[in-house]
């Protein structure tokens, strides 16, 4: 009986306890603190919000200190009545009316006093602190940051994708800023700071999550901007390329070692001989950018759109150059996604290639017409005395990469077009000189080909027709092979 009766009163006790903690938990719905930024024009502060009742709380009293106003905490009339001027706020515990100037402003959610401390819902900021003071307090919505007065946050637009051996984060500030990185690849995680405080996300985070990335996720909590990248295991090395005069900036999580790993040669190419005087192979890496994506088909025709056959084009491409040549080939988009140029050749600068092939499918008024043509950046585009061309007109003056390999691009475009006309008997392969955004940043040999008429139906059905694209790819091989040979005509 004793045992028995025990049971019984141990029983109580743990009901007694579970009813407090739903009384206490059922009650409040409470979270633990987080810091929570208030900026002003010359200042910032970090408060402590509280989530309650699925709402985000501020400490009041630490607020209205901060921005100098008085204020009585009369705790027998469970009021709290803060001062501005001849302006007065009165807030009364657990109610969501509050008064100004004898006004009565409705809040949604109400005042609390939670170990003694006021904790008033943002609205209260944005509603009543904001007519108590005249200084505006702005919040949007879900944030977990509060921009007071004209501070001026310009906003941050973050975008992420999955570009196979790259994961692309892509930040645009609007303003021109610094970034700086830090990789910890023990612990997985890169901190991406922006010297520029405050900014306004208008996401918080983004939902990525592939082979290199587990979240993206902007964090001021401390006051100081930054995106935090959980990496993964696969995740190497991170590379900045700022754009734009530093208004856009696209942070590449590498893959890594993607570069020995993916240049492995298949097992039936023999290796080359370490001791033998062989000449040095310079293609290793090769881009290949199926022109336009998403929402940018590009030139449509009766069969296809533009942006279809370049993916299929580039696909059939990669595997090609792969088998015969050995080359580590890198798509700039594997699949239907929208990229901008810069995009676009940054894939073929990060990556180190040593050439960058964009493929695009012409249009022409006149249906019959057929070939295809090949696009080099002109000789002295973009700011260059004596062209006429309007500098940054096209592009910005950042992007003069081309420049560099301006000859070797006149190489390989004329090695294309012997390959091409070879392969493609009755076709016209001019090559043509054309200010490209694609083209212009791109830090190695570059070209655009632009295949056929889409059109033109039977231009079109050619396009798709597997045989044309292997000729093609045989011809490109061909070309980079020859164009990988050595030329040294005095040595040897
Ligand atoms: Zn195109």
């Amino acid at each position: 009986m004793i045992e028995r009766h025990w049971k019984r009163k141990r029983l109580a006790i743990l009901m007694a306890a579970l009813c407090a903690a739903i009384f206490v938990f059922g009650t409040r719905l409470r979270a633990a603190a987080d810091d929570f930024p208030i900026y002003f024009p010359d200042s910032r502060i970090v408060v402590k919000s509280e989530a309650l009742n699925r709402t985000t709380y501020l400490p009041i009293v630490d607020i209205i200190q901060n921005l100098g106003l008085p204020y009585t905490d009369a705790l027998a009339l469970e009021t709290i009545t803060i001062r501005s001027g001849a302006s007065r706020l009165v807030a009364t515990r657990n109610r969501a009316l509050i008064s100004i100037n004898d006004q009565i402003v409705l809040l949604q959610n109400p005042i609390l006093r939670e170990s003694n401390r006021w904790l008033v819902p943002i609205e209260f900021l944005t509603q009543g602190l904001t007519r108590l003071t005249g200084t505006p307090f702005r919040y949007r919505a879900g944030a977990p940051r509060i921009f007071a007065g004209d501070v001026r946050a310009p906003e941050l637009v973050m975008n992420a994708q999955d570009l196979g051996p790259v994961t692309r984060l892509t930040i645009r500030t609007g303003v021109p800023v610094n970034l700086d990185v830090q990789h910890d690849d023990q612990n997985n995680r890169a901190i991406v700071r922006i010297d520029q405080a405050p900014v306004d996300p208008l996401r918080e985070r983004i939902d990525q999550k592939d082979r290199l990335v587990n979240s993206i996720v902007f964090d001021d909590t401390d006051g100081e901007p930054k995106i935090v990248l959980e990496t993964t295991d696969e995740a190497g090395e991170i590379r900045v390329t700022p754009s734009d005069g530093n208004q856009l900036f696209f942070v590449d999580v590498l893959r890594r070692a993607a570069q020995i790993t993916e240049a492995a040669p298949p097992a039936n190419v023999p290796a080359p001989r370490i001791d033998a005087p062989s000449p040095e192979r310079r293609v290793r890496v090769i881009v290949i950018d199926p022109g336009h994506g998403g929402m940018d088909s590009g030139t449509t025709g009766p069969a296809a759109a533009e942006k279809d056959l370049t993916l299929t084009m580039a696909r059939r491409l990669r595997t090609v150059l792969q088998n015969q040549l050995g080359a580590t080939v890198l798509l700039t988009r594997d699949s239907d996604i929208a990229l901008d140029n810069e995009a676009r050749s940054a894939v073929a600068n990060n990556n180190q290639a040593n050439v960058f092939v964009s493929l695009h499918v012409g249009y022409s008024a006149n249906k019959t017409d057929s070939g295809a043509s090949l696009f080099i950046m002109p000789d002295n585009f973009g700011g260059g005395a004596g062209t006429g061309e309007p500098p940054g007109g096209m592009f910005l003056p950042w992007y003069l990469g081309y420049r560099t390999n301006r000859q070797a691009s006149s190489r390989i475009a004329a090695l294309f077009q012997e390959e091409l006309t070879k392969a493609v008997p009755g076709w016209r392969f001019p090559v043509r000189k054309a200010p490209l955004g694609v083209l212009a940043s791109a830090t190695m040999p570059a070209i655009v080909l632009e295949m056929g008429n889409v059109n033109n139906s039977t231009n079109s059905q050619t396009l798709m027709d597997n045989a044309f694209q292997s000729r093609i790819a045989s011809a490109l091989v061909s070309a980079i092979q020859r164009f990988s040979e050595p030329q040294t005509p005095a040595a040897n």
